[in-house]
């Protein structure tokens, strides 16, 4: 937990997010600024900042994460999906709490 980071406060929590699943690694929740119909971030319960700070200690977690992706975007009615990383303020990361977007199903 990072007091300033707000997905750790939706992991808390604190501020509220429309969860779509939670197990004891991850949970995911549909994003506040949709980019299609339906797009969610899976996000992990450790803080770690982004993929630039993982190292072998994160495989199996991000190995996690990516298995999800397929699973929860069937559930959410999605046949195909996007994924993004956005890594690093020039790779367009504002959220400095790891995170895969999945989205999909035509314009928001
Ligand atoms: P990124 O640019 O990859 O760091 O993406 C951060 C994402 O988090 C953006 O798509 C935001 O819309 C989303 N976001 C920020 N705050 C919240 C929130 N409180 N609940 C849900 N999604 C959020
Ligand atoms: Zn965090």
């Amino acid at each position: 937990m990072t007091t300033d980071c707000i997905f750790c406060k939706i992991l808390a929590g604190t501020i509220p997010a429309k969860k779509i699943y939670e197990d004891d690694d991850v949970i995911a929740f549909n994003d506040i600024k949709p980019m299609a119909k339906v797009h969610f971030l899976i996000v992990p319960k450790l803080h770690v900042e982004g993929l630039k700070a993982c190292d072998i200690s994160h495989q199996n977690l991000l190995g996690k994460m990516l298995l999800l992706a397929p699973k929860l975007a069937a559930e959410q009615g999605l046949v195909g999906f996007k994924t993004l990383i956005n890594t690093g303020r020039e790779g367009g990361q504002e959220v400095f709490h790891i995170h895969v977007h999945v989205f999909g199903g035509g314009v928001a």
